[in-house]
């Protein structure tokens, strides 16, 4: 069952330096339960999508126009009230920065209660039991007598641990989960990651997990969408992606993943950065760093489309890339090769 389908969504932040499309007519879907990876490197859109899932966005910037459906309502049509009871209860986030999403003057199980009371209408006893429990499940220990503890008290991977016990305290049927280790070390990360994925399967939830790198999307995802710049440019199951990626931005960001025994310095990245947004390069935007760039590419906007059939893809399709090669547009060929280990 689809659990939340984003149509045709466009954000812009109204700058001093001009008009910024953050997200430019994004769609895509996610399943009840199944854990989706959007991917990218910073400025390419992914928090803003999910700022916009919680309708968080703040001036200058501005949901310009689309649909967020969550279970076939649209989010974006509901009142102040009615997005608040989504929020947290719903649809929850756990954030890259722990030490933001807690408050460092309550300690970290009144945070949670509160939560608890506020969403769920809990008494103040069922609230403390029921955050004891959530704070054992994330593997916080002795989680009892740690309850009465501030967020100061805590490791960066217990504290990363309590914000999670917060987003599922109230249930959610879907998780924003933004870059939710970058800030640990590669052990907790492996760690926190397996649980999230475990935590997620017990809740029933589905999870948007939010990552630049796609070596976590391979651990956990099913289903994977790669944004440059404020637009999609691929979709893929993730056993399609790793094994046939469709997007020359796709195959850079495989070729910057670290693997075992490789003696090469940890991020062969693709040369260049992600443009400016207030500037971006006409034409397709991943021009000016693409290997296999032709003069075309900096005049014609290559389409979503399904790679196979060359049509515009929709929600529906499984497989759909944004370049010239997929349209006849270029005259050579994507000759990459990919080596999964
Ligand atoms: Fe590269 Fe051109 Fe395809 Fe863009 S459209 S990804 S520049 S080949
Ligand atoms: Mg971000």
């Amino acid at each position: 069952m689809t659990l939340l389908e984003v149509n045709d969504l466009t954000v812009n932040f109204y700058t001093e330096e001009g008009v910024v499309t953050a997200v430019d007519d994004l769609s895509y879907r996610i399943e009840s339960g199944e854990t989706f990876g959007v991917v990218g490197e910073s400025g390419a859109g992914k928090s803003v999508t999910a700022l916009s899932l919680m309708r968080l966005i703040e001036s200058p910037g501005r949901i310009e126009s689309g649909e967020i459906l969550f279970r076939g309502e649209d989010l974006l049509e509901m009142s102040d009230s009615e997005i608040r009871d989504v929020r947290g209860n719903e649809i929850a986030m756990i954030f890259q920065d722990a030490q933001t999403a807690l408050n460092p003057v309550y300690s970290v199980g009144d945070q949670i209660a509160e939560a608890i009371r506020h969403h769920l209408d809990y008494g103040d006893g069922e609230a403390r039991e029921r955050t004891v429990k959530l704070l054992d499940r994330v593997g916080i220990p002795d989680a009892e007598s740690r309850y009465d503890d501030y967020p100061h008290e805590f490791s960066g991977g217990m504290q990363q641990r309590a914000v999670i016990a917060m987003a599922l305290s109230c249930d959610p049927d879907l998780l924003i989960a933004d870059e939710p280790t970058t800030a640990l070390d590669v052990t907790t990360e492996a760690k926190i990651l397996d649980e999230i994925q475990d935590l997620a399967e017990e809740f029933d939830a589905a999870i948007q997990l939010i990552t630049h790198d796609l070596g976590v999307v391979a651990k956990i995802c099913e289903r994977v969408m790669v944004m440059y710049a404020g637009r999609p440019v691929e979709k893929a199951s993730v056993e399609d992606l790793y094994y046939d990626p469709k997007h020359p931005y796709t195959v850079g960001l495989m070729s910057s993943i670290p693997r075992i025994g490789d003696e090469r310095d940890r991020l062969q990245t693709i040369p260049g950065t992600m443009p400016d947004l207030v500037d971006v390069p006409p034409g397709c935007s991943f021009h000016p760093r693409c290997p296999y760039a032709e003069e075309s590419c900096a005049r014609k906007e290559p389409p979503l489309v399904n790679p196979e059939t060359g049509k515009s893809a929709t929600i529906a399709d499984e497989r759909a890339a944004a370049c010239l090669a997929y349209t006849g547009d270029l005259d050579g060929e994507l000759d990459y090769e990919v080596t999964v280990e």
